[in-house]
């Protein structure tokens, strides 16, 4: 055991927290077993969570196809896996918390509204929100919401300056000095799901007792949005490990716009999951993505 007389240090908690939108390909299959290895290593737990807020993408066929392709893989998690679907009231009074602090505010916006403001300055992930909203007074505000559509932009500027400086660490980079304000007024509730991807994986990171994240490097800049969210709502913040992307022979990012295979069809083509999972932990990418033999 590796903290075997111990009990103040807590054991590792990780997890994989897929959207099923779509069947797990190789670099699901890559990050699903850095997160459960490094737990699994050092004799700690670890969990799946279902991220299925998004109604308009979630297909119901695939929240099974990711339990039959990681139980193929040989990956076993603890716990009976959460659904965010099902927990929507949680992110609800986490919203309302914000609320009652005054750090996000309703926003009527359209994304072709966004797009075409010319005064829309750019962050790391794209085009930031101009603020629109941000300014509308109480009455305009609240006539509004009781007629339109709306979701819930934070107010980036108040945010930082009531949680202060902050830091998070990340296995590679050391100590991080968080930069949410380069994202501008992100989403946490959108208009047309209940809740964003920030609040909610930041909510249930710490409500799962979530101790190590480990992740691909692609959600590295989220991170500065969930340690924000973590002071503001008094969350715990665990350590962040971002892992590099797995790419393909032609040193782009696997994902399915470039063609890889879901796990489901190297299952379909005769593959052996034992050597698939012995590669990926070696970090090999199956050539040309066939099947990985011996
Ligand atoms: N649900 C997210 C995705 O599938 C991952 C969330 C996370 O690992 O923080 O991209």
């Amino acid at each position: 055991m590796i903290f075997p007389s111990d009990s103040t240090i807590a054991p590792i908690v990780t997890r994989f927290a897929p959207s099923p939108t779509g069947r797990l390909h190789l670099g699901h299959a890559f990050s699903a077993i850095q997160a459960h290895d490094f737990s699994r290593h050092r004799g700690g737990r670890f969990l799946l969570r279902i991220e299925d807020i998004d109604p308009g993408r979630t297909r119901e066929e695939h929240v099974a196809g990711i339990a039959e392709d990681l139980a193929w893989l040989g990956l076993g998690w603890d716990s009976d896996p959460i659904r965010q679907s099902a927990r929507l009231p949680v992110y609800a009074a986490a919203l309302d918390r914000l609320k009652a602090d005054g750090l996000v505010y309703p926003c009527f916006c359209t994304r072709a509204e966004i797009a075409a403001s010319a005064s829309a300055p750019h962050g790391p992930a794209g085009a930031l929100y101009p603020g629109t909203c941000r300014g509308l007074g109480a009455a305009a505000r609240a006539a509004r919401m009781a007629g339109e559509a709306h979701g819930w932009r934070i107010d980036m500027a108040r945010a930082v300056a009531m949680a202060g400086p902050l830091t998070w660490h990340d296995q590679s980079a050391g100590t991080v000095v968080a930069m949410p304000a380069a994202q501008g007024d992100v989403v946490l509730a959108r208009k047309d799901a209940p809740i964003s991807y920030h609040l909610a994986v930041t909510v249930d990171d710490a409500a799962q007792g979530v101790t190590d994240i480990v992740r691909g490097v692609d959600l590295f800049e989220a991170t500065h949005v969930h340690r924000l969210l973590q002071a503001l709502l008094g969350l715990a913040t665990p350590r962040y490990h971002h892992h590099p992307l797995l790419t393909g022979a032609d040193g782009q990012r696997l994902a399915k716009r470039h063609g890889a295979p879901s796990l489901a069809d190297m299952r379909a083509a005769g593959q052996a999951p034992g050597l698939l999972a012995a590669a990926l932990r070696e970090g090999r990418t199956p050539v040309g993505f066939g099947v990985v033999q011996a």
